[in-house]
């Protein structure tokens, strides 16, 4: 099945109708990307949850609900969300760090997966439900993913899951509280590239399965990665899916029982999907640089200046122009680099520039520094453009706000 992407005019034409900044999602190419994901995985049972942290408007995640996606939720309110856009609380894992007990037990109450990643949490949990309720343990397997530091969690510094090393610990408190284990998870980071180290996490946690009797499913969450820069190398699903599938298929002989294998995927089904469009406001020279300043930045779209991402740039409005370099930057009183040194179609105030790989952690890592509005959301789907958030207004950012009157 190809996938029949958005032409720059249409992009055009959105920008015009709907004005700047503007995210846009691809409909077809979100469910193009959990159909790869899902099909990677033939020969065994594979569900999927997608992780909407990534990316959470309601419209979003009914199109994966259609597609017979779950949900990971790592907050409350995400499990709400969920709720809210029709997922049954069996379609829904909710995988908290460091949150007060009081909120696993109003997951625990809404009927949702609970994943808990802490032993004094495990224990809690065991007093309080002991075999009523079933959990999944995340494990700390200490395998390093590639790519940048700060989205690594799977290292010996890192605060998520139980580390595999206390094990012996893990089993004690289930024994003992006769905890119904139904799963075990690990989630590494997010830049995982090579099948044999995902294998290597896999095969850690296919030993410390072996000493839990009531598992379901095994969770594998995610860390695939998707092409940034044009020439990126990207994880190779359907090698990862044949390994993996042959790995846990012998797992499962040995286990005794076929389990389900779970994945907890966000970048990888909605990055691609999504492009935030925005306007150049102006073209500043200056003694080391040109700059394209935008009518957007750090406040909408962070990953450039927090994880030193490379989003793609493109001026859709000039595809005939010539060749120049840019410095693109966004217009918070703040460092505020969109794109350094990049080539763009030389970009004349007012043009309208694309920045891809918007669709994962964009609009859900935006804020309103700078009293800066947050910007619409636009859906495509089968070519036409459907308004799925409308842009903030004034009132938006001072709604939550007490005026007091009197007192000063
Ligand atoms: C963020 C997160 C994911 C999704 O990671 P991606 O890199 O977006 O695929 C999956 N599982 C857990 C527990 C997460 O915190």
């Amino acid at each position: 099945m190809e996938l029949v992407k958005i032409s720059d005019s249409e992009y055009q034409k959105i920008a015009q109708e709907f004005g700047t900044p503007v995210y846009v999602y691809h409909a077809e190419s979100i469910e193009h990307q959990y159909q790869r994901l899902l099909n990677a995985f033939p020969s065994v049972n594979v569900k999927l949850h997608y992780a909407l942290k990534a990316l959470n408007n309601i419209n979003v995640l009914r199109i994966l609900k259609a597609q017979g996606a779950g949900l990971d939720a790592v907050s409350i309110q995400e499990v709400q969300l969920g709720l809210r856009a029709g997922f049954a609380p069996s379609e829904i894992m909710y995988t908290p760090n460091c949150v007060d007990f009081a909120e696993i037990k109003e997951a625990v109450a809404l009927g949702v997966h609970i994943n808990i990643d802490n032993i004094s949490i495990l224990e809690h949990f065991g007093h309080e439900f002991g075999a009523t309720v079933p959990c999944c343990i995340r494990l700390n397997p200490h395998i390093m993913a590639g790519g940048h530091s700060h989205i690594s969690v799977g290292h010996i510094d890192s605060k998520f899951g139980i580390s595999i090393y206390q094990l012996r610990h893990v089993l004690r408190v289930v024994e003992s509280l006769k905890i119904k284990v139904n799963g075990l998870h690990m989630h590494t980071g997010s830049d995982i590239l090579d099948a044999e180290v995902f294998l290597r996490g896999a095969e850690l946690l296919f030993d410390a399965a072996r000493s839990f009797k009531d598992l379901e499913f095994m969770d594998f969450g995610s860390g695939f990665k998707v092409g940034y820069k044009p020439n990126d190398i990207v994880t190779d699903i359907e090698e990862i899916g044949e390994k993996i599938s042959a790995a846990f298929v012998t797992f499962c002989e040995e286990y005794g029982r076929k389990l389900e294998l779970w994945f907890e995927p966000g970048k990888f089904i909605v990055s691609e999907s999504g492009s935030l469009l925005v306007k150049a406001n102006v073209i500043k020279q200056t003694t080391s640089t040109v700059f394209v300043g935008v009518d957007s930045g750090q406040n909408h779209l962070i990953r450039p200046m927090f994880y030193d991402a490379y989003h793609h740039i493109e001026n859709i409005s000039h595809a005939d122009g010539a060749m120049r370099l840019y410095s693109v930057v966004g217009y918070i009183c703040e460092t505020d680099t969109l794109g350094y040194d990049r080539k763009l179609q030389e970009v004349r105030e007012g043009d309208v520039l694309r920045i891809h790989n918007a669709g994962a952690y964009g609009f859900s890592m935006s804020n309103n520094y700078n009293a800066r509005l947050r910007p619409a959301e636009v859906l495509v789907r089968n070519g036409e453009a459907h308004l799925i958030r409308r842009r903030e207004v004034l009132d938006d950012l001072i709604r939550s706000e007490i005026e007091l009157e009197g007192l000063i």
